[in-house]
């Protein structure tokens, strides 16, 4: 993977040559023709067939799932370092983190009136455990937390609330964040009216009798109670109930508890640039999943993506200007530790991260282009938008907020480029036991591959800078 001095210095002197020559759209960018012409080849011959998806494969066979502190997730850290190293980076190194740990424990659930149905259902992330042995009581149905927060304390205490908002499916994955509103607040905002417990229908689009997990969180100074979500059919069932007037009673057994705080690490593997080694373009996806499933989409496909996209950067004979770092980040899911602690780490840094994008929705195909970048930098995107449309990309616009675990980095004036992907049938899948290898296509992770090494190469490559950016406020 060493690059060829002498070539390199053949490519410099061909391409300062080709852009005094040919001013217009590649000289707005600084981006020489062969450079535009090296990413084309990239992009096609990793979407002609890339090693993604062996990648992934091994990655869920070796290593599933992966939640945080368990020995999956310690698994996921070793599987990233033998990888990279494997793979010919040139420094791959892992950076310790600190771990929530929690434990799913066992779960069920029983519709009691008007007669006995057993339920699919979910704890959620985070969830305390029910007493011992169960906790029996009646169910309040809400919509969501607007609606609850319109009802009298009278009409929750002592009871379940039921959030029973529907996910829409959408390319963009907008329905989503409205849906999950409730997983993160919903128990707190129980609680607070006297509720004992929290139901919600799946935040996922899955129709099959599977659960949709995910991270709640508790305020500190309500009461914790249990939270659950359950599979579409039996919320069917339950609001069905429901409407035929009568008391309806819950029964709900979890548990899930706390452990001790785990080691874990951020999984680093590095690209060198020729020119610029210390600029960094950040490439991210996090390692670790949820308990169910194996994490193949969420995030297994996207550390797959970024892991060959580097890999085949680091092949070339000549390397591009800047260092490409992949950071395979450390607990996504509960709370974001991998990406508190990079940014922690690195704060006296930032400043030479050039760019950031991170893979964090599955195998979807790329669809979209956007950039939160300076000004100056937009000639550079719009000559890495003409490279990537023959993959279907369009350009988006320069309001890109880049993937969760950069938010750190691009609160502290990190640009990002967002590489957004279809999502329509990414939450039939997502934090539920269906996250498997089966679901992911591999064309489709070879689309993204494609997307992710081109713009990689020409970020890496360009001469111009991309910020800074200012801070923001907040976190
Ligand atoms: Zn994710």
């Amino acid at each position: 993977m060493r690059q060829r001095p002498f070539l390199a210095l053949v490519a410099l002197v061909v391409g300062a040559a080709v852009v005094i020559a040919s001013p217009g759209a590649a000289a707005d960018s600084g981006l020489d023709p062969e450079a535009l012409r090296r990413a084309a080849e990239l992009r096609d011959s990793a979407h002609a067939g890339s090693g993604a998806y062996e990648l992934l494969r091994s990655l869920t066979v070796e290593a599933a799932p992966r939640f945080a502190g368990t020995p999956g997730d310690r698994a996921g850290v070793e599987w990233g370092l033998a990888t990279m190293r494997r793979l010919g980076f040139d420094e791959v190194r892992a950076e310790p983190v600190t771990v929530p740990r929690w434990v799913r424990g066992d779960e069920a659930g029983w519709i009691l009136d008007p007669s006995l149905r057993s339920v699919v259902l979910a704890a959620l992330g985070g969830s305390v455990g029910t007493p011992d042995p169960d906790l029996t009581a009646e169910v309040v149905a809400v919509v969501d937390l607007d609606e609850l927060e319109a009802l009298p304390a009278a009409a929750v205490a002592g009871k379940i609330v039921f959030f029973t908002r529907r996910m829409e499916r959408t390319r963009e994955g907008s329905g989503y964040r409205p849906t999950a509103r409730a997983r993160g607040a919903g128990p707190s905002a129980a609680a607070a009216k006297g509720a004992v417990g929290m139901l919600m229908r799946s935040a996922g689009t899955s129709t099959n009798r599977i659960a949709h997990t995910g991270a709640t969180r508790y305020e500190e100074d309500v009461p914790r109670i249990p939270a659950a979500a359950l599979s579409h059919p039996d919320a069917d069932v339950l609001e069905a109930r429901l409407a035929m007037g009568d008391p309806v009673r819950f029964r709900l057994r979890l548990t899930s508890r706390y452990l001790a705080a785990a080691p874990s690490a951020n999984v680093i593997g590095e690209v060198r640039g020729r020119e610029r080694p210390d600029e960094v373009v950040l490439l991210g996806c996090h390692l670790d999943s949820w308990d169910l499933g194996e994490g193949a989409q969420d995030d297994g496909a996207g550390c797959a993506i970024v892991i060959e996209a580097a890999r085949r950067i680091g092949q070339l004979p000549v390397r591009p200007r800047r260092t490409v770092r992949v950071v395979l980040f450390a607990n996504e899911e509960f709370g974001l530790s991998g990406a508190r602690a990079y940014g922690a780490a690195h704060a006296a840094d930032i400043g030479n991260h050039a760019i950031g994008a991170e893979s964090d929705l599955g195998s979807g195909r790329v669809w979209q282009v956007s950039s939160k970048v300076a000004s100056e930098a937009l000639p550079v995107v719009d000559a890495i938008a003409t490279v990537l449309a023959p993959l279907g990309i369009e350009r988006g616009d320069n309001e890109a907020r880049g993937g969760a675990d950069l938010r750190p980095m691009r609160a502290a004036g990190m640009p990002v480029l967002s590489l957004r992907q279809d999502a329509t049938k990414y939450f039939d899948v997502h934090h539920t036991v269906n996250d498997t290898l089966a679901q992911v296509d591999r064309e489709e992770l070879d689309q993204n591959v494609a997307a992710y090494v081109a713009a990689a190469y020409l970020a890496a490559e360009a001469a111009a800078d991309f910020g800074p950016l200012p801070p923001e406020a907040g976190p």
